[in-house]
């Protein structure tokens, strides 16, 4: 078979409630003869009898877009899977990294990526709306790039005053990058600046945390959390019923307080 018939389709699930999968994703799932992805993820797709799953190991993100490409290469519709949106922080990039360098008939498949709500849009939707001027988004993970760039580009989003949204804050490997992290930023934003701790969001082990950046413990970042910190203009409202209080980035920054 060409490989002009075969079909990769890279799906985000969304950050993990059944609610936040799209239906184009819901469809392109359905339609796939081949799922292939990170185990986790691939075990919150229903199971499909004819469906093969290829699952594989987080680290493995380059082996396992090859792998899609080759199946997909061979006739089959190939679904590969990832959490939130797969253009973020995740197999949409390998997939074309794989696809640039590989083989030459792999540029006649038809490949397409279907977004999903990432974490970021999740949180921030729980929180209220800190994300309503200009941010930047950060992963923390030094598996693919230096602590030193991380640390720079950190430095400089701070200094420019952007709200953060931090992705891959912590894992077992790396447990002190948080906390570099945020010593980074203590040492360059006011005290109170809001900072958001989401954790699992929309899933059963859910967890928001609000606090600001004198009293935050970045300790409580884990792999499963996404930080947001705000800019000097973020701020938060109290009183408005029992929980959490909102916190929100002003449209017009700087013009209308
Ligand atoms: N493609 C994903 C991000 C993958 S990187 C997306 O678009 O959301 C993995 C990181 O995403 C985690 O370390 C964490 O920072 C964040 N994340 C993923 N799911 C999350 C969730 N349900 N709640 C909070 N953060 C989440």
């Amino acid at each position: 078979m060409s490989a002009g018939s075969g079909h990769l389709f890279v799906i985000g699930l969304g950050p993990g409630a059944a609610e936040w999968v799209t239906p184009e994703a819901t469809r392109a799932l359905a339609e796939a003869t081949d799922l292939v992805g990170y185990a986790p993820y691939l075990q919150r797709v229903p199971v499909r009898p004819g469906q093969t799953r290829h699952a594989s190991d987080n680290r493995e993100e380059l082996a396992r877009a090859r792998q899609a490409l080759a199946l997909a290469a061979a006739g089959r519709k190939v679904a590969v899977v990832s959490g939130g949106d797969p253009g973020v922080f995740a197999m949409a990039a390998a997939v074309f990294e794989a696809l640039e360098a590989g083989e030459p008939s792999w540029r006649g498949l038809d490949v397409k990526i279907i977004p999903g709500i990432t974490a970021m849009q999740a949180a921030a939707a729980r929180i209220g709306a800190p994300l309503g001027h200009d941010f930047c988004v950060i992963s923390l993970s030094d598996n693919l790039k230096s602590w030193d760039v991380i640390e720079k580009r950190l430095a400089a989003a701070a200094d420019a005053d952007f709200v953060l949204a931090l992705y891959n804050p912590a894992s077992k490997a790396r447990p002190r990058r948080i906390h570099e992290a945020f010593a980074c930023l203590r040492a360059r934003k006011p005290p109170a600046t809001p900072v958001i701790f989401a954790r699992a969001i929309g899933r059963p082990e859910e967890e928001v945390t609000v606090t600001s950046l004198a009293e935050a413990d970045p300790a409580i970042a884990d792999m499963a959390t996404l930080v947001i910190v705000g800019s000097s203009a973020t701020r938060m409202i109290s009183g408005c019923g029992p929980g959490r209080p909102f916190v929100y980035t002003p449209r017009g920054e700087g013009t209308r307080q």
